[in-house]
């Protein structure tokens, strides 16, 4: 492209943008409306506004400190305001005095009103419109991205192929492809631009569900019918053996995976309950009508230590219903894991628990009727529907902890089901929370000895692993070697993400067990080890952690009967890092808490949507789209009911464009 030579092209690469159609589809961040004129008389402070007028008086000057100043008196007739540019002197040749522009910046009221470092023109048509905002870097800035992407859109017309077929463009009443994306960056008119962004959404959404909905078909089938479960006697065993009575949420959601098993079709239902709410307890009562009907039952979860803890705590259970669990992992010996194997494919194993080793080739189930999957959010899409393509089209149900917007849920599961736990089991103490600065870390860490002293365990959690000295920020490694001198007399020890699989799970055993009294570690502790003995938790640089991720770290102590404390370091002291604090301080609520981290954080952040294993939305939002989503999710189930693989003609340049945009799309 002309004024774009190997330097700038690798400033576009840092931004994603490697081609033309890239660059299109480079979405501004926001706009400028510059279309509405103000009469000076009129402006208010702080407010940003187009000015037309006339510039009765003009001056340069610089500054002994290579300060550059333009400063400009204007007048339209209703009152002056001055202009003033800092460090731009090329202007000072483009602006006359006594020549008429329009002017468009924020003002603020000085002597007079004053408009700092504002755009300007003399052509009225190409000024007063409303412009495009992109996310940059150093190296470009808006109106050389503004310049690019004009002329890639005077230009590339095989950029602007329509991958929609009649039927969706004219049922949804949408906007042609490039009519769109050059009324999302240059709109001719507010109505134009509605329409450009609807469509443009409309089509990131169907993408991804028609992606989504194809993989389903390739790996077990759209509408399949379901065993039929209708005796719930062992399920009702289970429970009746708990020795506590059932929360009326759980018991709830019991029943609505019940309604499921027994209604022929397929379940496909996503449980959702807070840290510590009782989740596997309903897994368990499914696993037992599962097996009371004459099914085996697989439970996957995302880590060794869990999948152990819940075979452990669940094993003996499930041998008093009459039932033989097996465990499955990694780090199974092989001679043991043939035996385990060869039970899973003969049905001596009725209940199957472990890892994600259960979707490996050579795991051939005898009659797999259930697939429960727990943490979700750790497994990608991919995973899970392995798991369920292993047995006769099983009931499927995925456990979560995280307070999934249900608009994300839609898209992430598709047409899951959702059934959310939102009660806790009576007679849980509070988790006693405070944020202290830095000077009270000494009295903190005193606190811990105290704890151990008793006999308690403490986790001390980090944001990162490694030193940086360019951040201010406590790492992992270095704590540990502080506090392992602090604390002399017990061990300490250390656990992080780069470690392997199998070190990790090995001191996560040893804290589980007792043995370890203090456990440094990153955000990997966040899912789902029960400790109960854990009832300190110390967390460095709370300020660098979402509000959200803080509740699940949180809901690591808490679990025994003793009180329990989470003590937030906080070393910002700006104002939002401090509000967030006192929500955390206030609050126990997961879905409160996520619902306020969206408020302070917005949702980009919230995300990192790759934990979720799905790209980044350009352009949708997934909280105020919600009826563009319905819309694309129905034309999706339509378009792969008709044509599963999209191999008509019509269809094949969605198929293309899918596999553009979702890498490995075609291995899964
Ligand atoms: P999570 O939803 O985080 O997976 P768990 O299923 O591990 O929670 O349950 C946390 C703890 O609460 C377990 O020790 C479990 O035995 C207990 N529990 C579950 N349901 C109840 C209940 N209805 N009443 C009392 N305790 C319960
Ligand atoms: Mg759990």
């Amino acid at each position: 492209m002309k004024g774009v030579g190997p330097k700038r092209a690798g400033y576009f690469n840092d931004l994603g943008i490697h081609c033309l159609k890239d660059l299109v589809e480079y979405y501004p961040r926001t706009y400028e409306d510059r279309s509405i004129i103000k009469k000076i008389n009129e402006l208010e402070s702080g407010e940003k506004a187009t000015v037309r007028g006339v510039i009765t008086n003009i001056e340069a000057r610089k500054f002994r400190n290579n300060l550059h100043i333009i400063k400009a008196v204007i007048s339209d007739g209703t009152g002056y305001m001055n202009a003033v540019w800092f460090n731009q002197q090329y202007y000072y040749g483009k602006l006359r005095e006594g020549s008429t522009y329009w002017f468009f910046g924020r003002v603020e009221r000085k002597i007079l009103m004053e408009m700092s470092n504002p755009a300007f023109s003399d052509d009225y048509d190409n000024f007063a419109v409303i412009v495009p905002i992109y996310s940059k870097n150093k190296g470009l800035n808006q109106n050389t991205i503004r310049n690019a992407i004009k002329d890639a859109l005077s230009e590339t017309e095989e950029c602007f192929n329509e991958i929609m077929p009649d039927w969706i463009m004219a049922g949804y009443g949408l906007l042609e492809y490039g009519k769109s994306v050059r009324n999302i960056h240059f709109p001719k008119s507010n109505d134009l631009f509605y329409k450009a962004r609807e469509r443009l959404v409309f089509q990131e959404f169907f993408l991804l569900q028609t992606a989504l909905l194809n993989i389903r078909h390739r790996t077990r089938g759209l509408e399949a019918n379901g065993n039929k479960f209708t005796d719930f006697y062992k399920g009702n065993m289970y429970i009746n053996g708990l020795g506590f009575p059932l929360t009326g949420a759980q018991q709830r959601v019991i029943n609505e995976i019940r309604g499921d098993l027994s209604s022929g079709k397929v379940m496909r239902r996503l449980v959702q309950g807070d840290v510590g709410s009782g989740k596997t307890a309903v897994a368990a009562a499914a696993i037992a009508d599962a097996c009371g009907n004459g099914f085996q039952a697989a439970f996957m979860a995302p880590t060794e230590i869990l999948a152990r803890q819940h075979y452990e705590s669940l094993g003996n259970d499930f041998a008093r219903l009459g039932y033989n669990a097996v465990y499955l992992s990694g780090g199974v010996k092989t001679t043991e894991r043939d035996a385990v194997i060869e039970s899973i494919k003969n049905g001596g194993a009725d209940i199957i628990i472990g890892t994600h080793a259960l979707i490996q080739k050579g795991v051939g189930f005898k009659r797999l009727g259930l697939v429960i999957t727990d943490e979700q959010h750790r497994f990608g899409v991919n995973q899970r529907e392995a798991l369920a393509g292993k047995g006769d089209t099983p009931h499927s149900l995925v456990l979560t902890a995280t307070p999934i917007p249900r608009t994300l849920a839609l898209i992430l599961y598709g047409d899951l089901d959702i059934s959310i736990i939102d009660e806790m089991p009576p007679g849980r103490k509070k988790i006693e929370t405070y944020a202290v600065d830095e000077g009270k870390r000494r009295r903190v860490l005193d606190f811990a000895e105290r704890r151990m002293k008793e006999g308690s365990q403490v986790y001390v959690v980090c944001p990162r692993i490694e030193e940086d000295e360019a951040l201010d920020m406590m790492s992992a490694e270095s704590i540990y070697e502080e506090l392992q001198e602090r604390f002399s007399g017990f061990k300490v020890d250390l656990l992080h993400g780069r470690m392997k699989p199998s070190e990790k799970d090995s001191r996560m055993q040893l804290f589980y067990e007792g043995v370890t009294n203090m456990l440094v570690s990153t955000t990997v502790i966040e899912v789902g080890v029960n400790v109960p003995n854990a009832t300190l938790m110390i967390i460095e640089n709370a300020e660098r952690f979402g509000l959200a991720q803080l509740h699940q770290l949180r809901g690591r102590v808490g679990r025994g009967s003793g009180q329990s404390y989470c003590i937030m370091i906080n070393r910002s002291s700006a104002e939002i890092p401090r509000k967030r604090m006192k929500i955390m301080e206030k609050s126990t609520d997961g879905f409160y808490i996520s619902e306020q981290d969206l408020v302070l954080r917005g949702p980009g952040e919230f995300f990192g949507t790759r934990q979720h294993g799905l790209p980044e939305f350009r352009i949708a939002n997934i909280y105020t789209d919600m009826d563009i989503l319905k819309k694309a999710q129905k034309a999706a189930i339509r378009i792969i009911s008709e044509d599963p693989c999209l191999l008509s003609k019509d269809n094949a340049n969605i198929m293309k464009e899918i596999e553009l945009r979702f890498e490995n799309f075609k291995t899964i």
